[in-house]
């Protein structure tokens, strides 16, 4: 019996099920990486693998000891080793007597054939032409919902009056969008949960910092291995801005460049005029038009052994200076700990807080 899985990034599972059952698929969902998780891929990879190398392959065993013999994944273009990791993947659950089909996505805009030959691959159910499309439009509706419900997260938390109260609302209205089938219950589910995030009571006099987060994108897009970073920041009184949401990222690789994506490029050429793989010169593009925005800081979420964004890394200490903007650096591995990051992101927001009371001729308290 065919059954087919993906690795977990964040809240997109939600669309990646709903597609491929469409599709005539049977899924499996991959389970939120958690310690076991960890613990497996950190066993079953070579140890200086990138870090989100080792939480996809642990992903990948938990998922094919339920059953999974299909797994889709994204490739990866550019000198970093993203090109590799389903081939290894794939080696290394052969030799583990899991004989798995993986299917690896290459950009649609560069490798147009790879993604006509591996949707025929999905489509178990031989939909029409005009069906599929039909469903990849509901899919990517519903991945728009829930990238837009992420980033009012990111805005209302530091605002909230009771601690935890955004996590719980969103929560609950995720599961709303999650039931939403057809394209009108989609566009009324989000419509729904904006109006019950909207509710929640906020103090707007609150002084409140603005970051951007840049960095890889396995790291930005899946909460658990960057230790929930993004709602530690909020709890400090931290409106966080991510350079990426998968729907931005999907734009910029399907039909083709948006100009957002090329903005990016832009501001990062006099820095760094060559791409390097995985998201490095994103990393500094994004921190530039960061700072021309008035942002008091960014953060920079780096896999560790992570090459492009150990470039990045360096660079972005010019960066820092030219543009007077704080930035701090996370190598993330399964060895980070979440006290220290907290630790360390205090220390952080103290340091962005007075500089932005000095800056306004205020005293910090
Ligand atoms: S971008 Fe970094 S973490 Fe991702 S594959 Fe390349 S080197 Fe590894």
């Amino acid at each position: 019996m065919r059954k087919v899985s993906f690795p977990r990034m964040g809240e997109s599972y939600r669309t990646f099920k709903m597609l491929l059952n469409d599709l005539g698929n049977e899924v499996v969902l991959p389970p939120r990486p958690s310690r076991r998780t960890l613990n497996l891929g950190v066993q079953y990879s070579p140890e200086f693998a990138c870090f989100p190398l080792k939480i996809v392959m642990g992903n990948y065993l938990e998922v094919v000891e339920q059953g999974a013999n299909v797994l889709v994944t994204s490739g990866g273009v550019g000198p970093c080793r993203a090109g590799l990791y389903a081939e290894l993947h794939r080696k290394t659950l052969h030799r583990m007597g899991y004989p798995v089909d993986i299917i690896v996505f290459e950009p649609p805009r560069l490798h147009p054939f790879n993604f006509i030959r591996n949707v025929h691959r999905l489509n178990p159910g031989r939909l029409s032409i005009k069906a599929v499309i039909a469903c990849i439009k509901r899919a990517w509706r519903k991945l728009q919902a829930l990238d837009n419900l992420e980033k009012l997260t990111h805005i209302i938390r530091p605002e909230e009056r009771e601690r935890g109260a955004t996590t719980k609302v969103y929560k609950k209205v995720l599961e709303w969008v999650d039931g939403a089938y057809a394209m009108d219950e989609i566009i009324e589910a989000e419509t729904a949960a904006v109006e019950e995030m909207n509710k929640i009571p906020r103090d707007t006099e609150r002084l409140v910092l603005d970051v951007g987060i840049v960095g890889e994108i396995y790291v930005l897009l899946e909460p658990a291995s960057n230790l929930e970073i993004e709602e530690a920041l909020g709890n400090l009184g931290v409106r966080v801005e991510r350079s990426m949401f998968l729907t931005g990222w999907t734009r910029d690789n399907t039909w083709k460049e948006t100009t957002e994506g090329m903005t990016v490029k832009d501001a990062a050429r006099h820095y760094l005029p060559e791409l390097i793989g995985g998201h490095g010169r994103d990393s500094i593009g994004h921190t530039i038009l960061y700072a021309k925005r008035g942002f008091d800081g960014v953060i920079q979420l780096a896999p560790f052994t992570c090459i492009p964004e150990i470039v990045a890394r360096t660079i972005l200490n010019k960066v820092s200076a030219d543009h007077n903007i704080p930035v701090l650096t996370f190598f993330l591995d399964e060895q980070t700990g979440k006290a220290g990051m907290i630790t360390r992101l205090e220390a952080f927001v103290d340091l962005m807080r007075r500089k932005k009371l000095q800056s306004a001729g205020l005293k910090p308290a």
